[in-house]
């Protein structure tokens, strides 16, 4: 038997309506702070993300799902939105119509990691991403949305955690200060951080190697040597979401494992998903657009993954699903009326009714009991000695209480049905 792909996951019918659920709760809430959708393809040039989330990252370095096409042409599936979105935004001049474009998207992503517990090869996340104003206000607004929405979905046991890794200029000094530090300690680095070291060094703080973590730990701090810019844009941040009753803590390890990332970074943890505890993380990315090929343009963003926040809700039981229902049921009563009761149906799906009946020639019995797993809100009986008298028998499933009906005035039974 051929299997899902390991890290792949079906979602199944019985799945859907959380999914449902969560999407719409996703789409309002992107929809009350006027950020739009967008979809771009599954697949990009290699490059764009090569270039848009940097060489030194696990994602490229490691996760990605890579293949030469018949051309030769090198494409990648997407790990990742932010790249693909602001490939876009340059490729169509985005920001020619509207000087400030806010955007958001549901999508699928693929990374070539350990499948485990909340980590998945084919996932899926929501995310925003704002294009074109430096605002730490509009930083502010992301953590705010992020947020909003995960509480929007009932979900309790959140931590928000936020860092500000400064401006380009003071990334550089600090690598310097960080490297003065780590010089007598390198040889007792991981390999591929020394490798960092070398390369890129801040990148080390993403190392997931407790030995790495242990020197790590007692690093300068890059929040310790911002800039007075960051540090005033930090501060309106902070200040902002106590306005909105958000509570958050200071990271300073947050360090985020994308190249592009400057001033605000931002994760929400949840406690409630076991040992992958990230649901969220985001911040801003001035250098992005310009790294793509675009004008320099501030932009901010996040991303989510819907997996893990499904989990989450589930362990939390934070919200429920109607269960799924049809309008009606249709029993046929006599073997021999199959294609009226087919045609029935069709004159009733056309009234936007949800209908089914029985393909297999069921009994009575079990066409009843369909009825019942389906949780039909009516069945509709046709046969018997009702039907040669141009009668249908109704049944309300909730109370049990039957109407008789004439098959001439299908209206009169359509608007009962919808009532
Ligand atoms: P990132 O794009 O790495 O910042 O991830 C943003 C969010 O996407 C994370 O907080 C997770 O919730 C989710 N995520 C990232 N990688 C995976 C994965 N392999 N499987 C499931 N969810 C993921």
């Amino acid at each position: 038997m051929i299997k899902s792909v390991t890290g792949t996951k079906d979602i199944l019918p019985s799945d859907i309506p959380r999914w449902i659920y969560l999407e719409k709760t996703v789409e309002n809430v992107f929809n009350n702070f006027n950020y739009k959708e967008i979809r771009t393809p599954v697949f990009e040039e290699t490059s764009l993300f090569a270039r848009g989330i940097g060489e030194e990252t696990d994602i490229v370095g490691k996760e990605m799902y890579t293949f030469k096409d018949r051309s030769d042409t090198s494409l990648t599936l997407k790990p990742e939105m932010t790249a693909a979105v602001v490939r876009s935004y340059v490729e169509h001049s985005l920001g020619a119509q509207q000087s400030l474009v806010k955007l958001f998207y549901i999508s699928p992503m693929f990374r070539q990691e350990r499948p485990q517990a909340g980590r998945f090869r084919q996932f899926h996340q929501f995310g925003a991403e704002a294009i074109g104003s430096p605002s730490p206000l509009l930083d502010a607004e992301m953590v705010q949305m992020a947020y909003e929405i995960l509480k929007s979905l009932g979900l309790k046991n959140l931590t928000i955690k936020i860092n500000s890794l400064g401006t380009p200029k003071t990334r550089e000094n600090y690598k310097k200060i960080l490297k003065n530090y780590l010089a007598d300690k390198k040889d007792k680095l991981s390999e591929d951080s020394r490798r960092r070291f070398e390369t890129n060094i801040l990148r080390i703080f993403d190392s997931k190697i407790e030995s790495d973590q242990i020197i790590i730990k007692d690093a300068p701090k890059l929040i310790d040597h911002l800039d007075e810019e960051s540090k005033a844009d930090f501060e309106v941040v902070k200040n902002q979401l106590s306005k909105f009753g958000i509570p958050f803590t200071i990271d300073p390890s947050l360090v985020r494992g994308l190249d592009y990332y400057t001033k605000l970074t931002f994760e929400i943890d949840s406690g409630s998903v076991g040992a992958q505890t990230a649901l969220c993380g985001g911040g801003r990315y001035d250098l992005l657009i310009e790294t793509l090929g675009g004008k320099p343009t501030p932009a901010t963003g996040f991303a989510a993954g819907i997996e893990r926040i499904l989990l989450a809700c589930e362990n939390e039981k934070s919200f429920t699903v109607p269960e799924q229902t049809i309008n009606v049921y249709l029993i046929r009563i006599d073997n021999d009326l199959e294609s009226v009761v087919s045609e029935l149906a069709g004159k009733l799906r056309k009234e936007n009714l949800s209908v089914d009946f029985d393909y297999l020639q069921r009994s009575v019995k079990a066409q009843m009991r369909e009825a019942n797993k389906l949780n039909a809100k009516y069945v509709l009986f046709i046969g018997g000695d009702e039907y040669k008298e141009g009668l249908l028998k109704l049944k309300n499933m909730s109370d049990g209480a039957e109407k008789i009906l004439s098959l001439e005035k299908i209206h009169e039974l359509i608007s009962t049905i919808k009532k």
